[in-house]
């Protein structure tokens, strides 16, 4: 059985009107769908805290950073809603483009700070689309919680700052990223990755987690992050955008005696990989 697909935001919102006079939590999961064990391992934190699960799919196109982009970007509906299906999922609610964005509107969310390097700096206009879409799904499906991937360590940050700013009434729960057995974050866009390129692709956590490794046990930053972009260069890997060791937070420059954070995002065979690894810097 399929997980029940809503569409119109009235629709959704009676249903959300009649859990809440129940007493019962509301989770949200925001995705923009083709699902994939990442994906799914929200949904079951969701599923263990809340008493109402919602799955939100939709490909926001403000933040793509290009029309192409958006139009590439895998979907795959009918599948998704079979993937969830088993997950006992209370709505999988994927509203029209124009009900989000009606021709009139006008507002958009944007977070300062936060938000400006690494992919900030890389995507113009990324982070406001995601901070926009984002007080939408909420203000849309009103979750006592919702359900981030570290994956996307930015983006949770993006998320917490706009939460906490807000002051809006729900909690932001982290969740752990999924990896393949080779160690690649699972992402949707790796089904656009060649047979060839996919075998390449390990590289690139094989170089975070050694380079996180290496950092721990003292050397310095610098010039092994140098080396590293070096080696991901040598394995197929190009343009490496960022390998940048940041304060796990703020993503301002590592202060010793907080979490750390090494984030990086690399192109290969045309797609854009992103990647982070916690690091804790020594004393
Ligand atoms: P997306 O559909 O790519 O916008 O992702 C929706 C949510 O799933 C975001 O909170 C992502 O961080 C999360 N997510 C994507 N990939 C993974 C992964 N490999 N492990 C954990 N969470 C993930």
């Amino acid at each position: 059985m399929s997980a029940p697909i809503i569409r119109p935001l009235a629709q959704m919102r009676g249903l959300i009107r009649r859990w809440k006079a129940h007493g019962e939590t509301i989770g949200v999961v925001p995705t923009m769908g083709a699902l994939h064990e990442g994906h799914l391992s929200l949904v079951r934190a969701a599923r263990e805290r809340c008493d109402r699960v919602i799955v939100t799919l939709f490909v926001n196109p403000r933040q793509f950073n290009s029309p192409e982009d958006f139009a590439k970007y895998p979907r795959t509906e009918i599948a998704d809603a079979e993937l969830l299906g088993p997950l006992a999922v209370d709505a999988l609610f994927v509203p029209e483009g124009a009900e989000v964005y009606p021709p009139d509107h006008a507002t958009t969310v944007s977070v300062t700070g936060v938000t400006e390097p690494l992919e900030g700096a890389h995507r113009p206009g990324h982070f406001d689309g995601v901070a926009t879409v984002v007080t939408l799904l909420f203000n849309m499906t009103q979750p006592d919680a919702a359900f981030f991937g570290e994956k996307d360590w930015q983006q949770l940050q993006l998320v917490r700052r706009l939460v906490s700013d807000l002051k809006l009434p729900l909690e932001i729960v982290p969740c752990p990223c999924v990896r393949a057995g080779d160690g690649l974050a699972l992402s949707s866009r790796n089904q656009r990755l060649s047979v060839a390129a996919r075998a390449q692709a390990a590289a690139l956590p094989q170089s975070l987690f050694g380079a996180a490794a290496r950092i721990e046990a003292g050397e310095a930053p610098a010039p092994l992050l140098a080396e590293a972009e070096a080696a991901l260069a040598g394995a197929g890997f190009g343009p490496v955008e960022y390998l940048a060791l940041r304060d796990g937070e703020s993503l301002g420059d590592p202060q010793s005696g907080r979490p750390a954070r090494l984030l990086v995002a690399a192109w290969l065979d045309g797609v854009r990989l992103i990647d982070n690894v916690a690091v804790t810097l020594p004393g």
